[in-house]
């Protein structure tokens, strides 16, 4: 099919009398373990480079407040400076840790029946100050849809949709959640009218730490990482994620849950 694959070759003699008279040779096919591994190479390397940016940072400020080089009345901003960049540290390792809990599937979790209208709500009410500061307006729309799942792994995921709907939107925009049933589908979508996301990009923001635009995203306080939350989140659920956006008018991004959850 026209993919290359890699193989391991392990060989060994056969021998009938202190004479070989064959070999048994055994071809594994390693494609997926080397691909993981790679994955997990290229992760290890960004983790790396996304904790130095902000250590970076809160050494470089110490050191100046250290040496007595910032006038008293610029210690609090600097301080404030060093708070911005920890949050943002706190922030990325929060991210990093439900990421690797998602993969390793390594925790016990119980899956109970969650009303995804009610969860989507609180999260609303949770993002309101946020939002507020400029001035964007949270809605909400359909009604009670529930589904069986693991609440927290649900909230995280409905959570980084509305927070990036209100990160990326633009001030006094809107940012509405609907929570439908289609067929045999619970459909939780969340839109907004924020900058929007060009075609090229759509399939990318999911990778991790894969950014639009780095400067904007840090500035906002992303971490690159919460939309890859939500996709192994909806993996984990058997639910499609889709992505629909035209740039500078909005993103909708879209989770299609099975009534019967199996989670
Ligand atoms: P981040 O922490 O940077 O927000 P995410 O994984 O949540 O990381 O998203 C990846 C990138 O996708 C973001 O940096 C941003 O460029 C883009 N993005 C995500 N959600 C939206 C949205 N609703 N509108 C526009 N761009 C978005």
């Amino acid at each position: 099919r026209g993919e290359s694959h890699i193989f391991e070759i392990l060989a060994s003699p056969v021998t009938a009398n202190g004479q070989v008279t064959g070999a048994v040779i055994l071809m594994v096919d390693v494609t997926e373990r080397e691909e993981r591994e790679s994955l997990r190479r290229e992760f290890s390397a960004n983790v790396s480079h996304e904790l130095k940016t902000p250590l970076t940072s809160i050494s470089g400020f110490a050191e100046l407040m250290k040496e007595g080089l910032v006038e008293a009345d610029k210690m609090r901003e600097f301080a404030g400076d060093i708070y911005k960049e920890c949050g943002q540290l706190i922030a990325l390792i929060d991210d990093i840790m439900k990421l690797s809990r998602l993969d390793e599937g390594s925790e016990e979790l119980s899956a109970e029946r969650v009303d995804l209208y009610d969860l989507s709500q609180k999260i609303l009410q949770e993002l309101t100050p946020v939002a507020a500061k400029r001035g964007i307006s949270l809605h909400m729309e359909g009604g009670r849809q529930t589904i069986q799942g693991v609440w927290r792994i649900l909230h995280e995921m409905i959570y980084n949709l509305c927070d990036n709907a209100i990160k990326y939107n633009k001030d006094g925009g809107a940012v509405t959640v609907r929570v439908t049933e289609e067929e045999d589908q619970v459909v939780v979508s969340v839109e907004d009218t924020g900058i929007g996301i060009s075609e090229g990009q759509q399939d990318r923001v999911f990778e991790r730490f894969y950014r639009v635009d780095k400067s904007h995203s840090r500035r906002v306080g992303g971490t690159g990482l919460g939309l890859s939350i939500v996709k192994h989140g909806a993996q984990y659920h058997n639910a499609q994620l889709s992505l629909d956006s035209e740039p500078g008018a909005g993103t909708t991004i879209t989770l299609r849950f099975p009534k019967q959850s199996a989670a």
